[in-house]
């Protein structure tokens, strides 16, 4: 019987995938190193959520041949140590674009339609006083930028279509082609930031992305815009975000993600109030979380009983590994 290690909660949905494929299901809370160098020694596969997985863990697991990430990000395991030692990583790369861009509609309207200010007004009796409102606005006829076009991104510009907005793409790795198919504009990131009313950021967080929104960044931008950010923390420098929000150098700003999760009690971000906030929860519908469960067990499966099942597409090291197909 082959053995798989579920290292944090998932939905029973993928479970019950696993218990019928006659899987032995080991559910691990304790994310201890001590404890996880004891529970995966002999586990055929991981299906995991946010924990992280040092070098050390993972060279103590003597049977595994994949892990397999509830989610697309995955810094939190070493790849390095995944690809030398042949260890396939997959991800649910089908399961979660439609909750997080709906997340980042629902910021975009909230902010550019000032909810919260319009709800406290009514709650405490200045209903005539509607007018001591600042101005708000449609998302109809407006620049949107979008950072990254990959699975969320270019679910997200779909949804903006809809209102009618004009949609641009910062992505110098996507072809320009693939932009236009989807009825949006290639642009540079400057222009891109000086023309937006709104901006969402859908980059991994690596070198060459971690701080792209900095103090230069957001001078650039109109006094309108709103930044969402549900990608990663760090992205975006939260120093600076908390500098434009507070003198009013943009207009609002959403943010799923944070530099340190969770973010200390006294950040000053969540003292303004031209920000909405939320706990990393943007993939986290009910729906969600049983398409990652179900898909995050079903890659796991796949790639150990019958590869030709798999959606290669979520195996990100499927050339380091030498999948054969
Ligand atoms: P993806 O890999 O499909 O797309 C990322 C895109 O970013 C790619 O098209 C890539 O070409 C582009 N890119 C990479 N480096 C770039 C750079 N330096 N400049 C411009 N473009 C660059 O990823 P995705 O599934 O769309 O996810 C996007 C982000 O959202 C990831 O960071 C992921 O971890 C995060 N995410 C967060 C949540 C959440 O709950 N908040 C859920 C899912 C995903």
């Amino acid at each position: 019987m082959k053995k798989i290690a579920l290292i944090g909660e998932i939905h029973p949905d993928g479970i019950n995938i696993l218990k019928n494929n006659e899987y032995e299901v080991v559910n691990i809370t304790d994310f201890s190193d001590e404890n996880l160098l004891k529970q995966l020694k002999d586990v055929d596969g991981i299906g995991l959520r946010t924990a992280q997985l040092n070098k050390q863990v993972l060279s103590n697991c003597n049977s595994l041949k994949i892990i397999s990430r509830h989610g697309v990000g995955y810094d939190n395991l070493d790849l390095d140590f995944l690809n030398k030692n042949k260890i396939a990583l997959a991800i649910t790369g089908t399961a979660n674009s439609v909750s997080v861009c709906e997340h980042v509609m629902t910021m975009f309207l909230y902010l550019y339609k000032i909810i919260n200010k319009s709800d406290q007004l009514v709650r405490v009796g200045k209903f005539k006083d509607k007018k001591t409102l600042p101005d708000f606005f449609e998302l109809y006829n407006k620049n949107i930028l979008i950072l990254g076009f990959g699975r969320i991104g270019k679910a997200l510009a779909k949804r903006c279509l809809g209102f009618e907005s004009n949609i641009y793409v910062y992505d110098p790795f996507v072809d320009k082609k693939i932009i236009l198919e989807n009825n949006c504009k290639q642009i540079d990131l400057i222009e891109g930031l000086e023309i937006a009313d709104l901006i969402s950021i859908h980059l991994p967080l690596n070198n060459l992305t971690k701080n792209i929104i900095s103090k230069n960044e957001f001078l650039k931008m109109k006094k309108n815009c709103v930044v969402v950010n549900t990608s990663r923390g760090g992205i975006i420098n939260e120093k600076d975000l908390f500098w434009a929000l507070k003198n009013n150098k943009i207009y609002g700003a959403g943010i799923d993600v944070y530099e340190t999760e969770p973010p200390e009690t006294n950040n000053p971000l969540f003292k303004l109030d031209n920000i909405v906030l939320s706990p990393h929860n943007a993939a986290l519908t009910l729906e969600c979380r049983k398409r990652m469960s179900i898909e995050t067990c079903e890659n796991i499966i796949n790639y150990l009983e019958n590869k030709s099942n798999l959606n290669v597409n979520n195996i990100v090291n499927k050339e380091k590994i030498n999948l054969d197909i």
